[in-house]
C-alpha cells in the first residue's frame, strides 16, 4: 500500500488545526471521505438530482439506477444472496431499532433476549425498550479484564428460553474483535435469531455474511469512508418477511385505501419516505473505493500500526491500555493514572492530534473497569507510524505538564 499517495485522495489530510497538520485520530466515531467519493456526491448534485422510484423522467430514472445499483454494490460487498436483503437505513442506529421494534411481535413474557457486555449504547437501549414493551428480560454475557467475552458464560445463558442475541462485531470502545462465527452458531442451535452490529468492524473486515449465516448485521457508511446518515440493515429475507414495517409512509405501500394498507415487497417494505439518495450512491463509491484498495492489505497495515502504536505509548510511564485482547484492531483506549482523559484530549487537540475521550457510549465498559472514561486513538490506513510518533510525543507532554 503506498501511504503518501492515498493521503493525497484524502483532502482533510492537508489542513491544519491550530497551526499544526492535522493527526485525525478518531476514525472509530467517524473516518473521513476520499476524493473520489465527495467527486460522487458533487456529480449528483450537479447532474441528476431527482427523487427515486416515481418519476418517469431522465434525471429520476438515472438516480434510481444509481441508487441501486449502490445497493447490488453492499449487496456484492457483504456477500448476501439477494439485493432484497439489503435495507438502506440512516445508520446502524436506524438498523437496530428497525429490528428492535419490529420483534415486538415475537416476544412475550419469559422469554430471554443476550447482549454482550461491551455493546455501544445503540445496541443496548433498544432491546431494553424493547423488553420494556414485551415483558421479556435482558441478560447480560460478561467480559473479563481483558476486554473479551466469557464464552463459557454466553454458553451457559442460552436456553430454549433465548429469542434473540447482540453482540458488536468490533467494540468501539475497546478493539476487540468478537468471536461472532460462534456466537452466532451457538444461538441457532436454540432456535435464537443473532443481530450481530458491524458498524465498527466494516471498515476493517469485510464481513461475508452468508458464511456467517447471520441473521441481521448493521453498519454506517460514516465509518468505512462514506458520508453520515446513510447505512444498511442485511435481514434474511425470513426474517424480513416475518418482520413488520417500521415506519409507514410512502415507497412502503403496494395499495392504500382508507380502510387497509398492503405493503411493498422487500426492501422497500422497510422504505418509507424519501431516502437519502446521494448518501447511498456515495455508500457504493465508498466502498469501491476501499475495495480497490483491498481489506487484506487494510488490515494487515492497521495491525502493523496498532502493534506499534501499542508499544510506544506502553512506554509511557503511568499509561495503561483497557482492551488487551489477542484479537482486536484499530483501536487502543487509554489512561494516564492521575490524569483525567479530558485533559490529555484537550492538550493534544492544541497540537493539531484528534482524539476522543469519555466513555464512547458504552458506560457499562467504563463501569466495568470503574473508570469515568478513556483516552480514544483509533486508526484508519491513511494513519502513518509518523503520526503515531506525533500521539506518543503529544501524551507525554500531557502528562508531564499536567502530574
Ligand atoms: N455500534 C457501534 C459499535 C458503534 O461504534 C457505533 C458508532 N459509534 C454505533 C453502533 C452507532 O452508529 P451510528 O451512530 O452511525 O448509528
Amino acid at each position: 500500500m503506498d501511504i503518501q499517495a492515498i493521503r493525497k485522495d484524502f483532502p482533510i489530510l492537508q489542513r491544519e488545526v491550530n497551526g499544526k497538520p492535522l493527526v485525525y485520530l478518531d476514525n472509530a466515531a467517524t473516518s473521513q471521505t476520499p476524493q473520489q467519493v465527495i467527486d460522487v456526491i458533487v456529480d449528483y448534485y450537479k447532474r441528476y438530482n431527482a427523487n427515486i422510484h416515481r418519476g418517469v423522467h431522465t434525471l429520476s430514472q438515472e438516480a434510481t439506477d444509481a441508487y441501486e445499483a449502490a445497493r447490488q454494490k453492499i449487496q456484492k460487498h457483504f456477500n448476501i444472496a439477494h439485493s432484497r436483503e439489503v435495507i438502506f437505513t440512516s445508520g446502524t442506529t436506524h438498523g437496530i431499532n428497525l429490528v428492535a421494534s419490529g420483534s415486538t411481535s415475537f416476544l412475550k413474557e419469559g422469554d430471554e433476549i443476550l447482549v454482550s457486555a461491551m455493546e455501544h449504547h445503540s445496541n443496548i437501549v433498544p432491546w431494553q425498550m424493547l423488553c420494556g414493551r414485551t415483558g421479556a428480560t435482558l441478560k447480560v454475557v460478561p467480559m473479563n479484564l481483558e476486554g473479551e467475552l466469557v464464552m463459557e458464560e454466553y454458553h451457559n445463558l442460552l436456553s430454549d428460553k433465548t429469542k434473540l442475541v447482540f453482540c458488536n462485531h468490533v467494540s468501539n470502545a475497546l478493539g476487540t474483535i468478537n468471536p461472532i462465527e460462534e456466537i452466532i452458531e451457538a444461538a441457532h442451535k436454540v432456535g435464537a435469531a443473532v443481530l450481530i452490529d458491524g458498524a465498527q468492524a466494516a471498515a476493517h473486515i469485510k464481513a461475508d455474511l452468508q458464511a456467517l449465516d447471520v441473521d441481521f448485521y448493521t453498519v454506517s457508511a460514516h465509518k468505512m469512508c462514506g458520508p453520515t446518515g446513510v447505512g444498511m440493515l442485511y435481514g434474511k429475507e425470513e426474517w424480513l418477511k416475518k418482520l413488520p414495517p417500521y415506519q409507514g409512509g410512502g415507497e412502503m405501500i403496494a395499495e392504500v385505501t382508507f380502510e387497509k394498507t398492503t405493503y411493498a415487497d422487500l426492501p422497500h417494505k422497510f422504505e418509507a419516505g424519501t431516502p437519502n439518495i446521494c448518501g447511498g450512491i456515495a455508500f457504493g463509491a465508498a466502498l469501491d473505493y476501499m475495495n480497490s484498495i483491498s481489506f487484506d492489505a487494510i488490515a494487515q497495515y492497521e495491525d502493523e500500526l496498532v502493534r506499534y502504536a501499542t508499544e510506544q505509548l506502553l512506554a509511557i510511564d503511568g499509561l495503561k491500555i483497557y482492551g488487551t485482547a489477542t484479537h482486536k484492531t484499530s483501536v487502543i483506549s487509554f489512561n494516564i493514572e492521575g490524569v483525567h482523559p479530558y485533559d490529555i484530549g484537550t492538550i493534544v487537540d492544541k497540537l493539531g492530534i484528534a482524539v476522543r475521550t469519555g466513555h464512547h457510549c458504552a458506560q457499562p465498559i467504563m463501569d466495568f473497569y470503574q473508570i469515568p472514561g478513556t483516552v480514544r486513538a483509533s486508526f484508519s490506513f491513511y494513519n502513518t507510524k509518523e503520526e503515531v510518533d506525533k500521539l506518543v510525543e503529544g501524551v507525554t507532554r500531557a502528562r508531564n505538564m499536567l502530574l
